[in-house]
């Protein structure tokens, strides 16, 4: 209980550990807000893709759906 209390009365930067600002939350600057935002970028472009469109090729056919009562 005591810690969590602590956790967050002092907020810490999670890029370098320093003391949170207000004005940056949740980090201590725009420089540690800036690297967060890069290392985001940088982990979304490098995530795989997904091609489950090709995975079984058993797309329902364009332009035949007239059969829907
Ligand atoms: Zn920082």
């Amino acid at each position: 209980m005591n810690e969590i209390a602590r956790q967050t009365k002092a907020a810490q930067c999670p890029i370098c550990g320093k003391a949170t600002d207000v004005a940056f939350k949740p980090f201590c600057s725009k420089r540690c807000s800036d690297i967060d935002l890069n290392r985001w970028l940088t982990g979304v472009y490098a995530v795989p893709v997904n091609d489950d469109e090709d995975a079984d090729g058993t797309r329902p056919a364009d332009g035949d759906e007239g059969d829907r009562s």
